[in-house]
């Protein structure tokens, strides 16, 4: 095992991992931001330091500021948590060549996976579904309008390295589509330094079904189940929850599988989110894989028993999977709720600053991930997540139930957050029937 390791994030996400580190007896060092200096999880870690100012650009997406950092705290590993530098292939490249281990795959298989196009290749020589569309990365105009024809409208353009929920336009016509792909390449060019962009066919009702993977470095990899995360505004997620409403283990047991076959297939060890589309049929068409443990991670925890994220470092100090795939069980169903510091009433206008009340909930069943105290600043600078209410239950009403429960046990004070708008959610009778689609909180919204 590790002696210390080093955590290139912030907020919950680092707080999650400095208390896996705590449990497995291996120290924390925690890099931080000048905005972050006053973040009371930095207190938890071994050690702090500081890496720069506020802007991520200067710190917290800095990789020689980040590796000098680990130089300094001489440790032996970097868990990179979720956005920021996590699926940057050049960031593990970077903690490879220093001799310390990067806790998640290889850059090699995170560029197999990572990017859109190379991964829908993968895919379909590892029999996971996908969506019928270009074979590639496509420039011609010409030709996408034979493909669109081919799959029928509506298409969607994508950036092989899209992410985020940005640079996706949804053509009902060759004349949107001819107009569209131009700037989708120059868009995507401008977002992520890479101009290709392809076609898929782009599906109107659909749930957002993903599979949870970890695979170790002696070739083994298993599947957690899966979580359904159709609660989406702005294709960034609100609510998840797993198992996913009104698909049977018999229907999702052969996606899991094709799952685990493509990242085995990839080299890759750590943990891996194989993300689908579901649509009326239930029939499934892979999105993406992400190369790194998912905000969402705790609904598969609570549900399977597994702590993913120190299974993730024991993983990549080179420890075989501590369970087999016929151990892992589905016990009851967790919802997770995001909490954003943002007004729902205001069309979720981030909500910087001091938070004077943080009363949170408790009682059977009831997780909180977060690293808010009362007194906390929330900096401006960053994503506006400031908790996760995560919900375990026998069944998913119960669950339901026990959420709005623990929603009302909330006191935050004088910031606007998202719990009123979970309230609400809880309460309709769709959510509640299971089954919603990911325009359902859009609809919703108007
Ligand atoms: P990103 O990497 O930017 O998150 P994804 O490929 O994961 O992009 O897609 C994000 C979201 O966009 C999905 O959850 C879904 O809501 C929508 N989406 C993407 N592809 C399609 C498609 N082919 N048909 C319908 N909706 C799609």
């Amino acid at each position: 095992m590790f002696t210390r390791i080093l955590i290139a994030n912030r907020g919950e996400i680092a707080l999650r991992v400095i208390r896996a580190c705590r449990e497995l007896g291996v120290e924390s060092v925690c890099v931080y931001s000048e905005a972050d200096k006053d973040a009371p999880y930095l207190k938890l870690a071994d050690r702090a330091i500081c890496i720069g100012p506020a802007p991520a650009k200067e710190s917290y997406l800095n990789i020689s500021r980040i590796i000098a950092a680990a130089e300094i705290a001489d440790v032996d590993a970097i868990h990179p948590g979720y956005g920021f530098l996590s699926e940057r292939a050049e960031f593990a490249q970077a903690c490879l060549d220093c001799k310390i281990e990067f806790i998640g795959p290889t850059p090699a298989a995170m560029a197999r996976l990572g990017d859109k196009v190379a991964c829908k290749n993968a895919a379909k020589e590892a029999g996971v579904p996908i969506f019928p569309g270009s074979p590639g990365a496509i420039e011609d105009p010409d030709e996408a309008v034979k493909v669109a024809e081919k799959i029928g409208y509506p298409v969607i353009i994508k950036a092989s390295a899209g992410g985020g929920g940005r640079g996706m336009r949804v053509c009902h016509n060759e004349m949107t589509l001819r107009s569209n792909l131009q700037a989708a390449s120059t868009e995507a060019q401008a977002a992520f330094g890479n101009g290709a962009v392809f076609i898929e066919k782009y599906l109107e009702h659909a749930q957002h079904i993903e599979i949870q993977i970890i695979g170790d470095k002696h070739g083994e990899a298993i599947h957690l189940w899966e979580r359904n995360c159709s609660v989406q505004r702005r294709h960034q997620k609100l609510i998840e929850e797993a198992p996913s409403p009104g698909v049977s283990r018999e229907k999702i047991q052969p996606v899991c599988e094709a799952a685990v076959r493509l990242i085995k297939q990839a080299k890759y060890h750590g943990a891996a989110t194989v993300e689908f589309l579901m649509d009326n049929k239930q029939d499934f068409y892979m999105l993406e894989v992400n190369t790194r443990v998912q905000v969402e991670h705790p609904v598969t925890e609570e549900i399977t028993g597994v702590d993913i994220v120190k299974t993730m470092i024991r993983v990549a100090a080179g420890e075989k999977l501590p369970y087999k795939q016929s151990e892992i069980k589905v016990r009851g169903h967790a919802i997770e709720c995001r909490i954003n510091a943002e007004d729902p009433a205001r069309n979720f206008m981030p909500q910087p600053g001091p938070v004077t009340k943080w009363e949170t909930p408790g009682g059977p069943g009831v997780r909180m991930d977060t690293h808010v105290v009362t007194g906390y600043v929330v900096p401006k600078y960053y994503d506006s997540m400031v908790a996760k209410l995560i919900v375990h239950a026998d069944d998913r009403t119960q669950c339901i139930n026990r959420t709005a429960r623990a929603l009302r046990e909330y006191n935050v004070e004088p910031i606007k957050t998202t719990i009123p708008l979970h309230l609400r959610l809880m309460e309709n009778t769709d959510f509640r029937k299971g089954g919603v689609d990911i325009h359902f909180l859009e609809r919703l919204l108007k």
